[in-house]
This record gives structure tokens, C-alpha cells and sequence, in this order.
């Protein structure tokens, strides 16, 4: 296998995968059931866990493809361009994401919460011009995006690494490039990185059936306004700001 492939591989690749390699839903549903059986969280704990688990399955599934066609991501720790880009999520995994922070030892807590209040005050301006673009009508609203150079606000600018990289969104997990990374430095919007954003409905589909049984078995919604934060999406930071400052996600 050679280190880095070009495009023309990855469009060959790329017809590979959807000819024979595309996934069906059911490891994540087997993995909703085996929760379910064999677990011993209840409730609150059980969704943020259940959450994480379902990011496993993404990255399980990406790699099963991967090791089906023989190829492995160029991406490595340090390199970061792709976390300028707009990152859209459902309010649901904002909340998900805020309370796994809010969950995490107190020192690692207080240090993404102080990195994102440093963040978002630092960025006020560019946040608010940029997450107002409407992302469902504005035909290049990545490229408007990309352009005006914001980072992600869990990015460390300086070490170029996620802050919070076990429950990195999907968009994070599902953008993986096999070509040269220079691609990604030379372009905002390069051709070459593969998107596995097929997995996406899969994944949606399994958090909503699991949030909707803990929350009618329990009778009891968690702070999740079900099941309206599923369809809610918006840019990360907005989510996270709302999440974080004026929510009071529990
Ligand atoms: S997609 Fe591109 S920018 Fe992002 S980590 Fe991979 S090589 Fe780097
Ligand atoms: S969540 Fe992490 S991986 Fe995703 S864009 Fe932000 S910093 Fe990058």
C-alpha cells in the first residue's frame, strides 16, 4: 500500500466502498441491545454512556471499512485544518457533550470550561457573524465559513489538538483524508478527504431510540427536550455556548 494515495485512487475507492462496503445499521442497534443488557448504569448515566459508545461504533465501523479496502488515514495528532471547518450538530449532542464534560474529573472539567470561556469571548464577534450564515439555504456557507479562519472551540491552537477528543462530533470522526495532508493546508475545501457521512442516519436513528426508552421507562427527561434536540441543529459553537452558559444543561 503506498503511503499516501492521490484522488484518482480515492475516486476508485470511493466507488468501492459504496458498491460493496457500506454498513448497515445493525452494529448499532446490537450495541443499543447489549447496553441495555448489560449494563449496570441507570438513567442520566446510562444515555452519557450509552453516547460515547455510539461514537465507538462510528469509529469501529470506519475502520472495518478501512481494513476492507486496505487503506489508512494520513491524518495524525498535531494536524488540524479541518478543525477550522463548520462543524453542525443536533442540539441533543451538544447536551451530550456538555454534560460528559460536566461529568469529567474536576480538573479536566475546569480546564475545557475556562478554554471555552476564554474562547468565546475572545471570538465573540467572529462566532456570532459567522454561525449566522444560514448553513441550510447558503450554498458556500463552508467556504465563508473556513475562510474567516475561526477555530473549532474545542481546538488548542497551540498544540493543535481537540481538547475533547473522545467525544469529538461526528463530523470530526466521519472527514478522514488518505492523500497527502499538505491537500488539507493548501485548500479550504480540498477534494481529496473521504466523508463517511452515510453513518450519520445509523447513528442519529440508534441515539434517538435509546434517549426515547431511558426517557419513557424512566418517566423522567433528563434536561433532553425530546424529542425536539434531536431535529435542533445549529453550529458548535452556538450549541455549546447555549449548552454551557444558558442552558445549565444538567
Ligand atoms: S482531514 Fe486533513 S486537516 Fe484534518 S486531520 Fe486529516 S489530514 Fe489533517
Ligand atoms: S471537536 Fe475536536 S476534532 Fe472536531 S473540529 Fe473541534 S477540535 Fe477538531
Amino acid at each position: 500500500m503506498k503511503r499516501h494515495l492521490n484522488y484518482s485512487d480515492m475516486v476508485d475507492i470511493c466507488d468501492e466502498i459504496n458498491e460493496k462496503h457500506i454498513p448497515t445499521e445493525d452494529a448499532f442497534y446490537n450495541k443499543i441491545d447489549d447496553l441495555f443488557e448489560h449494563t449496570n448504569l441507570e438513567g442520566y448515566e446510562l444515555i452519557l454512556h450509552s453516547f460515547k459508545e455510539l461514537l465507538k461504533v462510528v469509529d469501529f465501523e470506519i475502520n472495518t471499512i478501512e481494513k476492507n479496502v486496505n487503506i489508512s488515514p494520513s491524518c495524525e495528532k498535531g494536524c488540524a485544518h479541518c478543525c477550522y471547518f463548520p462543524i453542525i450538530t443536533t442540539k441533543l449532542e451538544a447536551k451530550l457533550m456538555v454534560g460528559t464534560i460536566n461529568n469529567m474529573p474536576d480538573e479536566r472539567k475546569t480546564q475545557i470550561v475556562n478554554h471555552l470561556k476564554t474562547y468565546f469571548t475572545n471570538h465573540e464577534d467572529a462566532i456570532n457573524k459567522l454561525c449566522s450564515i444560514n448553513f441550510k439555504e447558503v450554498k458556500d456557507f463552508k467556504l465563508q465559513y473556513i475562510s474567516k479562519g475561526l477555530p473549532c472551540p474545542l481546538l488548542n491552537v497551540e498544540t493543535n489538538e481537540c481538547i475533547a477528543y473522545e467525544i469529538r462530533p461526528l463530523p470530526c470522526r466521519t472527514y478522514l483524508n488518505y492523500c497527502n495532508p499538505v491537500v488539507c493546508k493548501k485548500d479550504f475545501i480540498p477534494k481529496e478527504p473521504f466523508s463517511y457521512e452515510f453513518l450519520r442516519d445509523y447513528y442519529i436513528e440508534a441515539l434517538n431510540e435509546l434517549v426515547q426508552t431511558i426517557i419513557y421507562e424512566d418517566n423522567d427527561n433528563y434536561g433532553i427536550q425530546y424529542p425536539d434536540d434531536l431535529f435542533q441543529v445549529d453550529y458548535l459553537p452556538m450549541q455549546l455556548k447555549n449548552e454551557l452558559f444558558m442552558n445549565k444543561a444538567k
